[in-house]
């Protein structure tokens, strides 16, 4: 890409990531406390202050607020800016990776709610129906759309679209067995119901093939993660830990590289030509 038109677009797609990440932290806080996600517009949650515009800006607003409310001087999290500078840089490898594409636009999207969940995951142990339910759709549009603009035919849409749905009937099934064959096992609980849900979302999205790579990977980490954890002793042992972070990461690493890795796995199992 031309460094003229390299600078720009990344500043511009930088700034629209923050913003959608704004958007996030909203839904995030909102939406598990039953509240709308578009009205009131942002305010103080302390003082109940309406946001000012420029107070508003995602990241540079906190900044210069000097993380204080303007009215009441709240302290205002962190998590704030961190979620929406995360959200930019997410976008803009999104962007470096997939350049002007429509697959950029659908990973944008994708990124968004996964990391919408991952935040409500995280706060509350709970993945809502309304987020995973609309990213599976979501995930089936972009399935039609790529096949219909890859094929510029309707077979092409048909055959993406069965894709889609096979990869989420895959991710629904694998995480079922799993929390039913954790249940015999452990006599409890091992995984929400969300988690597939979710996993049924990832697989829209992915297709069952790297949707495989996305839960090995995401058992991987969450078996790392957990057991560093545990030695740590940040966690007890059997305690519960929200596994839609994990299933994110995974879906991430899939997307970003799930060719390299099926490629590599192929190669260690089948005899060099
Ligand atoms: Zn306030």
């Amino acid at each position: 890409m031309d460094i003229l038109i390299f600078v720009p677009s990344s500043i511009i797609v930088f700034a629209l990531g923050a913003a959608i990440g704004s958007f996030i932290n909203v839904v995030v806080y909102r939406l598990p406390a039953g509240l709308s996600v578009l009205w009131p517009p942002s305010r103080c949650p302390q003082c109940l202050n309406r946001l000012k515009a420029y107070d508003n800006v995602p990241v540079f607003g906190w900044l210069w607020l000097k993380g204080r409310c303007r009215y009441c001087q709240t302290k205002i999290s962190l998590r704030y800016p961190v979620v929406e500078g995360i959200t930019g840089i997410i976008f803009l490898i999104v962007f470096w990776v997939f350049q002007f594409s429509f697959l950029t636009i659908g990973y944008w999207a994708f990124c968004s709610w996964l990391l919408a969940l991952s935040l409500i995951d995280w706060d509350t142990m709970t993945l809502p129906g309304p987020l995973t339910k609309s990213g599976l759709v979501l995930g089936l549009i972009f399935q039609m759309s790529v096949g219909f603009l890859t094929e510029t035919s309707w077979i092409g849409l048909v055959n993406q679209l069965i894709f889609g749905i096979a990869g989420a009937v895959v991710g629904l099934w694998l995480f079922d067995s799993i929390s039913i064959l954790g249940s015999f096992a452990y006599g409890k609980a091992v995984m929400g119901a969300g988690d597939a849900k979710l996993a049924a979302m990832m697989g829209a999205w992915l297709g069952w093939k790297y949707l495989l790579i996305a839960a090995f990977m995401s058992c991987f980490l969450g078996a790392v993660v957990g057991g560093v954890a545990i030695m740590l002793s940040r966690h007890q042992m059997g305690q519960k830990m929200p596994f839609g972070p994990f299933l994110a990461l995974g879906a991430v690493i899939a997307v970003f590289s799930g060719e390299a890795i099926l490629s590599s796995y192929l190669r260690l199992f089948l005899p060099v030509s």
